[in-house]
């Protein structure tokens, strides 16, 4: 741990002289960002979760008929990176050593396979087909200890939530905002105390004790602001229904957590509309506090679960991801200090595990809006000689390649233009252990290029080549609390 952090401080000079020559600078481009000196006044990490290479490019074939046109294509930066646990345990094991990694050699493979290989949500066979295809398939990380690498910059087992492998809770990055007297906001677009938005705003042994989470989430006021979903009054598609047990308010942090919430006995305003929602992002809705916890009018995801298969028919009562990504960037703002915010598409990870095609495509637009309006923002509020953004996924999941992808391996995901669902062949319905793409701009974006110190020479196969350089999801949580707790080097106030 100790060597990748001096890493960042040797080779941040050799990363700026690295970047023209595997970023070409184009016009419009964020070049600038890259190299200035000093420290972000705000951090923003946005997640895909659960996006693979084909979740970004299928989103983007449908979004505009091409690559290159999303805002992040412009970013100084974009590497790639590892997502494996410490190891595949699901509590602590108390054993420091690694026991899974990363192969590129295996990881594209195309050695020919026999067999089926049964998923682990659908419970459906996939062929193994080729080599490669099924060694991505083993030893993946979960959305928590994922999670925990990119808060706090440690390999942990899977569950964990801001433990370590000894079962000790570890800080990160939102702790070390707060302490440096910086705001803190999550942002999500599934339950609040899902395992993403847990591992930037609280600590668990499990993120399955959802209870316990919402509960450390409401009463420790960590947060300034925390938006998403996972209200217990609410079905999944937007529609009220009288909660009949406890285990209905656990995203909430259980009954007495949810009474307390909304009637004004935390540190927070409570919102959960439409209309309170747009007012937030708007400015113009009234707080009774200065922190707001907001939890839309839905059960699970603010759009995934709804009733159907198809894209479209949207749930009418709920925010998107944008319109509350905007909402907290209001509140989160007012800290002169400065902020750092995490935003999560989260449902994303859901409609991957259901090889879902066009609602995946939905879900990632809905993010990619997202991502948008925080770089509208940013260009409002200092630009990238100010803010840092970050844009990545926690892990790949699906594993959808192009419609023949059974026969060549590793095929792409085939392109049939804007507003139509590319060709796609799904071949695993969980996470994978695959190298997921980075994209990042202003200061300190350049030390993941310098982290960035492995070569993945197969990533051309599926139209990655221009970006073989690869490092570690620690190396992010790293770089963040370090940039998030130090003092601003910087001249601006
Ligand atoms: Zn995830």
């Amino acid at each position: 741990m100790a060597l990748t952090r001096r890493r960042f401080g040797l080779l941040a000079g050799a990363a700026a002289l690295a970047t023209p020559a595997i970023i070409p600078v184009r016009d419009g481009a964020y070049a600038q960002a890259a190299g200035v000196a000093g420290r972000p006044r705000n951090v923003i990490l946005m997640i895909s979760d659960g996006a693979g290479f084909h979740t970004w490019n299928a989103a983007s074939y449908y979004e505009f008929g091409e690559l290159g046109r999303q805002v992040y294509d412009r970013f100084p930066v974009k590497t790639l990176m590892t997502t494996f646990p410490l190891n595949t345990s699901t509590r602590p094991t108390n054993d420091p050593a690694a026991k899974v990694g990363y192969d590129p050699a295996k990881a594209w493979s195309t050695e020919p396979m026999a067999g089926e290989f049964v998923g682990e949500v659908r419970k459906v066979p996939y062929r193994n087909l080729f080599a490669g295809y099924h060694f991505v398939r083993q030893d993946y990380v979960d959305s928590a200890a994922a999670g925990t690498a990119l808060a706090a910059g440690i390999k942990t087992y899977n569950n964990a939530i801001n433990f370590d492998n000894s079962g000790k809770p570890v800080r990160m990055v939102g702790d070390v905002a707060k302490s440096a007297g910086k705001a803190l906001g999550v942002v999500t677009s599934v339950q609040v105390s899902h395992a993403t938005p847990a591992a930037f705003s609280a600590h668990n042994i499990s993120r399955n004790n959802y209870a316990e989470i919402g509960r450390e989430q409401a009463e420790t006021g960590l947060c300034d602001v925390l938006l998403g979903a996972g209200h217990p009054a609410f079905d999944d598609n937007g529609r009220y229904r009288a909660p009949t047990s406890d285990r209905a308010f656990q995203y909430v942090g259980g009954p007495e957590t949810y009474l307390k919430l909304t009637t004004g006995r935390t540190s927070y305003h409570w919102l959960e509309t439409k209309e309170d929602f747009e007012a937030l992002a708007a400015g113009t809705l009234r707080l009774s506090k200065e922190k707001v916890f907001g939890v839309a009018q839905v059960a699970t995801t603010l759009q995934y679960q709804r009733a159907g298969k198809e894209m479209g028919n949207l749930n009418a009562n709920v925010p998107d991801l944008a319109t509350m990504t905007q909402g907290a960037l209001n509140i989160l703002s007012r800290n002169r200090n400065g902020f750092f915010l995490m935003v999560e598409g989260g449902a994303v990870d859901w409609a991957a595990h259901g090889n879902n095609t066009g609602r995946i495509i939905e879900e990632q637009i809905d993010f990619n809006r997202a991502v948008r309006t925080v770089v509208s923002w940013i260009e409002r509020n200092g630009g990238f000689e100010e803010n840092l953004l970050i844009v990545t996924t926690d892990h790949g999941n699906g594993m959808a390649y192009g419609p023949q992808s059974d026969q060549f391996a590793f095929q792409p995901v085939v392109n049939r233009g804007r507003g139509n669902l590319p060709e796609v062949m799904w071949h695993y319905d969980t996470h994978t252990n695959e190298l997921v793409p980075v994209w990042a701009a202003g200061p300190g974006s350049e030390r993941l290029l310098a982290a960035a110190t492995k070569i993945d020479p197969h990533v051309g196969l599926v139209g990655w080549g221009d970006r073989p350089r690869y490092h570690d999801n620690t190396d992010i949580g790293r770089l963040l609390m370090e940039l998030v707790g130090g003092e601003r080097r910087a001249a601006a106030n």
